[in-house]
């Protein structure tokens, strides 16, 4: 059997197309409406409609309800969140501490959400582990391990080989960084199982309507306008496709594949009993996860970016970006040579200037905005909904701020991405630094990061 490249996502071909719900009627009028329903959408939804049971919400989704990332994502639900060190030096130590913090609590609340829903997304909490292959990524696996400590994490772990094999029997694996805060699951489950339970709560939600422009109080589609004092845009890795937006946030592609099943005796040989995440410290890093089925799902970054901030063609992937992958899991798991690839897909992520996941309520206006994540969107997208939640109550002056509302990357600011072809250019040299780089510090033995990776990520703003 070959290869099912697309499709949207692996996660699709299991739960398979979900029923469609209708398209906005006509001109229309609510308290708030979400553009995008993925995670964030969703949530804010959820949330909003929660503490406010009489809001009038219309989500209004261009095509599906989690046909973004948030139906094609790897599964981490994690406490990593893009920005954070930049936030600690804009506004202190104690800042980020308060920012990773609730980030660790962010896990915790999707899985009581899950419970309390009685939505069954697969979620395991095994926690999150980070190996290392070569002096170079054990040397930045010791850093990572320390700033994590720093920043407050004192329950994670720090691994040796011995105690890394284990847990999971990665080839060349020298060492590993373990946390608690994280869990796997099946991200279609989720964002469909949210849906509907944000549905049930009274929401409003149109599927097939894109928004093809957001200005104050309306949100204009073809099929009709809808008015709301407050208008949120969730799209994420699609945001450049809104008028006025191109540049906004760049669009950057992540590819994964699943194997077929394994067997017993294979993943006797692997491990992996604790269905830890698992990622590497590669510039150009890898993710992946033990499926409920006993698959492996593992993503990279393939082909980063298309020119001119395309985004999709319902999830395929290049040949040569499957291929890269398969490789990856090869060099992880030498006795898998022979499996078989059931399936292959891409999405977008959506990558700011400045790398840092933001959240944004302009006051003047009623726009809001949450997202910028890179790739780590599946817990924060939490964390930025319930903070949505509390910026528009301070707002309608239904409450005053909270712990949320003075988080550091709330109402934080960033200046656009260089028009094309700078944007193509500065992204695949980028990436073409850092798979050599990659490529160097496996070879080496040295221990010191690779020079060009380092320039960069500084070149980069990452
Ligand atoms: C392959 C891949 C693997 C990933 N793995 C992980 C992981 O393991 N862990 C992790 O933390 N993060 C991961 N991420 C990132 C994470 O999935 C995202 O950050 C998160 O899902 C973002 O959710 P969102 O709702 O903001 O955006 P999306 O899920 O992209 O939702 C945006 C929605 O808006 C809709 N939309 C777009 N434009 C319009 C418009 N004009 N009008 C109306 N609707 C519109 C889209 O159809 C879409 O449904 C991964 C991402 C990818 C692509």
């Amino acid at each position: 059997m070959s290869t099912v490249n697309g499709g949207i996502s692996f996660w699709y071909a299991q739960e398979g197309a979900p029923a469609p719900r209708e398209p906005l009627p006509g001109d229309t009028a609510a308290d708030v409406c979400v553009v995008g329903g993925g995670y964030t959408g969703l949530w804010t939804a959820y949330y909003l409609k929660k503490a406010v049971p009489f809001l009038n919400i219309t989500v209004l989704e261009a095509k599906f309800c989690g046909y973004g990332a948030s139906g094609r994502n790897g599964g981490w639900l994690y406490n990593g969140i893009a920005g954070r060190d930049r936030y600690a030096k804009l506004h202190g130590h104690e800042a980020a501490v308060r920012l990773q913090q609730a980030m660790n609590a962010t896990v915790t609340e999707v899985l009581d959400v899950c419970d309390a829903e009685k939505i069954d997304a697969d979620q395991h909490r095994g926690g999150v582990l980070e190996v290392a292959l070569s002096p170079a990524q054990l040397a930045r696996l010791k850093a990572f391990h320390a700033a994590e400590l720093a920043f407050g994490e004192t329950d994670r772990e720090l691994y040796g080989a011995r105690e890394t094999a284990g847990r999971v029997r990665v080839a060349g694996a020298v060492g590993s960084s373990w946390t608690p805060h994280g869990a796997r699951l099946h991200p279609v489950k989720l964002v469909q199982g949210l849906a509907a339970a944000v549905e049930a709560l009274g929401v409003t939600i149109h599927e097939s309507t894109p928004v093809t422009e957001i200005k104050p109080k309306h949100a204009i589609t073809p099929y009709g306008t809808v008015r709301a004092p407050y208008v949120l845009r969730c799209t994420e890795g699609f945001t450049a496709s809104l008028t006025g937006q191109r540049r906004t946030w760049l669009p950057m592609n992540s590819s994964m594949i699943a194997t077929e099943p394994l067997t017993d005796a294979q993943w006797e040989s692997i491990g992996w009993d604790g269905r830890e995440t698992l990622g590497d410290m590669a510039h150009a890093y890898m993710y992946a996860q033990r499926t409920a089925d006993g698959r492996i799902a593992l993503g990279g970054r393939g082909v980063p970016y298309r020119f001119g901030s395309k985004t999709d063609n319902d999830g395929r992937t290049q040949p040569q970006t499957v291929e890269a992958l398969r490789e990856i899991l090869i060099r992880f798991f030498p006795q898998l040579a022979g499996v078989r690839i059931d399936h292959a897909w891409s999405g977008v992520l959506g990558v700011p200037r400045d790398w840092c996941a933001t959240v944004t309520l302009d006051r003047s206006t009623g726009l809001g905005w949450a997202g910028g994540y890179v790739g780590s969107g599946v817990a924060t997208a939490n964390l930025a909904a319930r903070t949505l939640r509390d910026l528009i109550k301070e707002d309608s002056g239904q409450s005053g701020p909270t712990d949320l509302t003075a988080l550091p990357w709330v109402n934080h600011k960033v200046r656009k991405w260089e028009p094309e072809p700078l944007r193509w250019l500065g992204v695949q040299t980028m990436y073409a630094a850092f798979r050599g780089a990659d490529r160097r510090e496996t070879t080496g033995r040295t221990a010191a990061t690779d020079r060009v990776a380092v320039l960069a990520n500084r070149l980069s703003g990452r």
